[in-house]
This record gives C-alpha cells, sequence and structure tokens, in this order.
C-alpha cells in the first residue's frame, strides 16, 4: 500500500487528525459550537487579523471539522483540506473560486449529472465558458485548450461509464496552456488513486460515498496542494458559506478509520460480481475498470491500486429488462448513491444523470439501458445469487439460443 508522510495509508485511516484536546480523548470530540470566545477584545482582532491562530466562528474553522480535514489531506498526501456541505458544494466552491467571467472551463463528458449542469446551466450564467470532451482522448483534451483555460476538470472513473483519463497527461496538458487541474476522486478515494501524485492540483470528494461509507451523511471536500491553494479556497469558501457541521465531521472522521480495510472488500467482491456479470448471457456489455475486457484496463492498472465497486451494465433486453431486473433483486437496494457498506442499484438515464438531458448523456456515452451498481461489503456469494436469481428471469428478453445463465 503506498505511503503518505511516511506512513501507509492503512495506519493513517486510523490515526491522522486526531485533534489536540485537554482530556487527551483518543477520538477527536464534538465541537458543537458556533462560535469560541476571546481573551480579550485584543486577542479576538488578532485572531481577525491572522496575526495569532485560534478559532473564531464555525463557518471559519472547528476543531472537529478540522480533525476531518486533517485526516483527508494526510490520505490525499495534500497540503490542507475543507469540508464542505455535499459532494456538488465542493465542486461548485472549488470552480467558483478559481473561474471568474471570460474564462474557459475543459470538463469530462462522462460526470455525476449535477456536475454537468452545473457547468453548462449554471456557470454559463456568470460567463464561464466550457467546452465537454471526453477527457480519456488526449487530442480531444488538446484541441479543446484555449488561452482563457483556467482549468480542467476530470472525474476518473467517470460516472457512470467508467471511462478512465490518464490523470498525469491530461495534467501536463492543462500546466502547458496555464491551466489548473481539478480531479474528482469520489470513486477511488485516495486509498485506490492519488492524483497529487499524477499531477493534479485539487482533488474534490464527494464524502457521502466512500470516505464515509455509511450512508447517513451528505458531504464533500476540497484538497489543496499548497497554503497558497488552500488560503485562495478558505477565503471563497468563508463567503460562500457551504461548509460542513461537526456532527457530520465526527461521523465522516469515524467512517474513514476503516476505510482502507472497507476498500480491500469494496475492491475484492467487485472483481467477484464484475467477472460474474460479464460471465452472464443476459448481460450485453459490462464496464469495470477490473476486467482486461475494459478499454484502459492497462491504464487503470497503472494509475489506480484497485478497481473500486462500480461496475456498470447492459442488457440484451435493454432498458425494460433492466428496469425488470431493478424491480427483482432483493438484496441489492434500489437507491442512488454508491461507496456504503451496503450493495446499490439504480438506472443513471432516469435517476442521477436525468438533470443532464438526453443529448448530454448521449454525448457522454451514457445509454438508456444501462444499469450501475455499487457493490456493498454483504457476502459477495450472497449477493451474486441474488443478481443470478433477478437475472436468470429474463428468458424472453435474451437473444435466441443463448442459455438463462452462463454460471
Ligand atoms: N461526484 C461524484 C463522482 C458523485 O457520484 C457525486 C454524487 O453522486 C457527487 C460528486 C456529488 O456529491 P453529493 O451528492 O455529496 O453532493
Amino acid at each position: 500500500m503506498s505511503m503518505n508522510h511516511g506512513k501507509t495509508l492503512a495506519t493513517l485511516s486510523v490515526h491522522a487528525g486526531l485533534t489536540p484536546n485537554e482530556h487527551r480523548a483518543v477520538v477527536t470530540p464534538i465541537y458543537q459550537t458556533s462560535t469560541f470566545s476571546f481573551d480579550s477584545a485584543d486577542q479576538g482582532a488578532a485572531l481577525f487579523k491572522g496575526e495569532e491562530e485560534g478559532y473564531i466562528y464555525s463557518r471559519m474553522g472547528n476543531p472537529t471539522v478540522q480533525g476531518l480535514e486533517d485526516a483527508i489531506a494526510a490520505l490525499e498526501g495534500g497540503h490542507k483540506s475543507l469540508a464542505c456541505g455535499s459532494g456538488m458544494a465542493a465542486i461548485h466552491s472549488a470552480l467558483a473560486t478559481l473561474l471568474s467571467a471570460g474564462d474557459h472551463l475543459i470538463c469530462s463528458d462522462a460526470v455525476y449529472g449535477p456536475t454537468c449542469s452545473l457547468v453548462e446551466n449554471v456557470l454559463t450564467r456568470m460567463g464561464i465558458e466550457n467546452t465537454i470532451v471526453d477527457t480519456s482522448n488526449l487530442a480531444a483534451v488538446k484541441k479543446a485548450m484555449r488561452p482563457n483555460t483556467k482549468v480542467i476538470f476530470v472525474e476518473t472513473p467517470g460516472n457512470p461509464t467508467l471511462v478512465v483519463t490518464d490523470i498525469a497527461a491530461v495534467a501536463e496538458i492543462a500546466h502547458t496552456g496555464g491551466a489548473q487541474l481539478i480531479v474528482d476522486n469520489t470513486f477511488m478515494t485516495p486509498i485506490l488513486q492519488q492524483p497529487f501524485r499524477h499531477g493534479a492540483d485539487v482533488v474534490v470528494h464527494s464524502l457521502t460515498k466512500f470516505l464515509n461509507g455509511h450512508a447517513d451523511v451528505v458531504g464533500g471536500v476540497i484538497v489543496a496542494k499548497d497554503e497558497a491553494s488552500y488560503k485562495q479556497f478558505r477565503t471563497a469558501l468563508n463567503h460562500f458559506g457551504g461548509v460542513l457541521p461537526p456532527f457530520e465531521s465526527f461521523l465522516v472522521h469515524r467512517g474513514i478509520k476503516t476505510l482502507a480495510l472497507r476498500m480491500q472488500r469494496h475492491c475484492e467482491s467487485g472483481m467477484k460480481v464484475a467477472k460474474f456479470i460479464e460471465a452472464h448471457k443476459a448481460v450485453e456489455w459490462v464496464r469495470y475498470p477490473g476486467l482486461e475486457s475494459h478499454p484502459q484496463h492497462e491504464l487503470a492498472a497503472r494509475q489506480m491500486s484497485g478497481f473500486s465497486a462500480l461496475i456498470s451494465f447492459g442488457l440484451y433486453g435493454g432498458l425494460e429488462a433492466g428496469k425488470q431486473l431493478m424491480d427483482s433483486v432483493s438484496l441489492w437496494t434500489l437507491a442512488v448513491s454508491l461507496g456504503g457498506v451496503e450493495s446499490l442499484i439504480q438506472h443513471p438515464a432516469r435517476m442521477t444523470h436525468a438533470s443532464m438531458g438526453a443529448e448530454a448523456r448521449q454525448r457522454g456515452g451514457i445509454t438508456d439501458g444501462l444499469v450501475r451498481i455499487s457493490v456493498g461489503i454483504e457476502d459477495v456469494d450472497e449477493l451474486i445469487e441474488d443478481l443470478d436469481r433477478a437475472l436468470s428471469r429474463y428468458k424472453a428478453s435474451m437473444p435466441a439460443g443463448v442459455a438463462t445463465s452462463a454460471v
């Protein structure tokens, strides 16, 4: 397992971010307070001027939140991080901090639906131009660069097509053109992919997913590579205001303590389920970066240290068969989101990526029949049995001569 600050990520998951506290509690306590008192009027003024270090007001910083922020920065090999109220708050805050009217942004075509809508429908109203491209196609990224390009935003693997972008190559294109590269690392977590090592300038996450891992918090984070970048984001976030509260920060930090362990299980089970799906006769196609059939398997194996738990596939029966599958499984929960301990199944075209619109989905290769699953940490054989039972009902939707089950 890779190391940051001389420690393995498994060890950092458990220990990073313990804020010193007066009773020497081994877990950062919940400082459920909106404000912090000053010793004197002069000390309050010194804190505001930045001449003294300390907490002022919880929108500007809070020890519980900072414990989480320190843990994530350590795991990502970044400088410092900023916990936000959701993954979208992190993405919006990062983009709105780095871009001004007249700037140009390049964004992957296969991203979380609302990220695409934010770029195409909201940032455009603020005078920010965009080009949406398949960022796995380096020639297309180069071609999209303009003199006013300030940011390239990449989600890799992309949601939900699992297209893999070469972070180092795109970072080079960005830097050559004077732009910064932001990587959404939600699908991988720092355990499996370390974008800063490949040249990324900013990393964002939805904490709602693997980092928290227990489907009980909505949160996000921006990780900055150096103090100048951190200060820029901190000042902006203080004005945007979308910070993560202390209790949610405590829960996410607790989730992170088992992150390395959970990711190991997610990867093992993800591979088993992907192989099962690939071999099933009802399945027309499958995408999982760990399978040799994935078009960028070699890049994925180089850039990532595991393949995580997201799998996309299409059935021969198309949309109708996919809908029936989602309605027939019992152990898999039909719900959006991903990365939790429980296995989820959903239909991006009508759920997570509905807001993009049909044209944008087509551009990003998000077909109507695409089913996305997130493999949890339940017993993997029981998960496969449940899928097999549900898939076996679609004899009618399979091509003539194809057996109901391949296994
Ligand atoms: N990035 C990715 C890759 C996601 O899948 C999601 C949500 O599904 C987000 C960002 C947005 O996160 P949140 O729902 O916490 O706002």
